[in-house]
């Protein structure tokens, strides 16, 4: 069995700072958003977190050459092809079902698979026993739990859907495209329904079985030792490996994060401080509409000012 903690939630919800952070932990490998890596990096090569492009990373050659005796082995377009099948939204239901055709089943089965054997591969070239994977998607979290080597554990990341929606009005370029492309942006009134159902999907997925820690963001950035240390219970591992944390910085290493959020290039001192620029910068209108929009999943989450 290999151990995955699997980060879940809708984008710029703080997943990837916290992959970032939970990197920093003994025994603890970050793999960034493995969701992407089959398109962005097996085939597109972009730059993994380490600086390097994929094919001249010496960690994820390793791992391909481990789990698929080489990245060339990997059938990216069957990958794909599997992902548009059974990986949407909208087939949560059908995934969380157990009256599931046993064809659909097959090819959610073959999904899970490719993760799991990249997975077994970066546990062995790593060494470490907890791999993260900020992948985000709900429907992927449904889907990992059909392959039987994976030992999977979500946390489910949440944050204020005010800041969420106002993050995705911002222009955000991604480096390891050198600049050439944009992260995509949403409206408000798009992001607000995205939220809805992305953490309705992570807010259920116990019920299939699936351990699921639910952390919140601006929490995780309050006293970030003490959810560290709350997510280290829950993945198994020993507490403590917290020098990297003094004076609400953290000092963060180099690592082989691939496809995912700018920040995962960030190497060096990082303040840890809540990103609140949405209480002064989102217009009123915007939030009202934001707010009136994710209302009770806000309450039941404690955010002030659901209405
Ligand atoms: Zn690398």
């Amino acid at each position: 069995m290999v151990r995955v903690l699997f980060l879940g939630g809708l984008g710029r919800s703080g997943t990837t700072l916290l992959e970032r952070l939970l990197g920093e932990l003994p025994g603890v490998c970050p793999l960034g958003e493995v969701v992407h890596l089959w398109e962005r990096d097996v085939a597109g090569d972009e730059r993994c977190a380490c600086g390097a492009h994929f094919s001249s990373c010496d960690f994820w050659q390793a791992v391909g050459e481990k789990a698929f005796g080489g990245w060339q082995h990997v059938d990216v377009w069957r990958v794909l092809a599997l992902r548009h099948a059974v990986e949407r939204t909208r087939h949560i239901p059908r995934l969380a079902s157990v009256r599931m055709s046993q064809s659909h089943r097959l090819l959610v089965e073959e999904y899970a698979d490719w993760y799991a054997r990249l997975y077994e591969a970066a546990a062995v070239v790593s060494g470490a026993e907890v791999l993260v994977d900020s992948s985000k998607h709900a429907a992927l979290a449904y889907c990992l739990r059909f392959a039987p080597s994976i030992d999977l554990r979500v946390v489910h990341v949440v944050r204020d859907s005010r800041g969420v929606a106002y993050s995705w009005t911002k222009t955000v370029r991604r480096p390891e495209t050198d600049g050439l492309e944009e992260m995509t942006r949403y409206s408000p009134s798009r992001s607000a329904l995205l939220w809805n159902a992305h953490n309705t999907a992570l807010s259920v997925l116990h019920r299939c079985g699936v351990p699921v820690m639910r952390v919140r963001y601006e929490s995780l950035l309050d006293s970030p030792s003490t959810v560290l240390s709350e997510i280290s219970d829950f993945s198994g591992l020993d507490r403590g490996g917290m020098d990297f944390l003094h004076g609400g910085t953290a000092e963060l290493g180099p690592c082989h994060s691939a496809a995912g959020n700018p920040m995962r290039f960030t190497v060096g001192p990082v303040p840890l401080r809540r990103d609140d620029a949405w209480r002064t910068a989102l217009p009123g209108r915007q939030r009202r509409v934001v707010s009136a929009l994710t209302a009770p999943l806000l309450g039941m989450y404690g955010y002030r000012g659901a209405r």
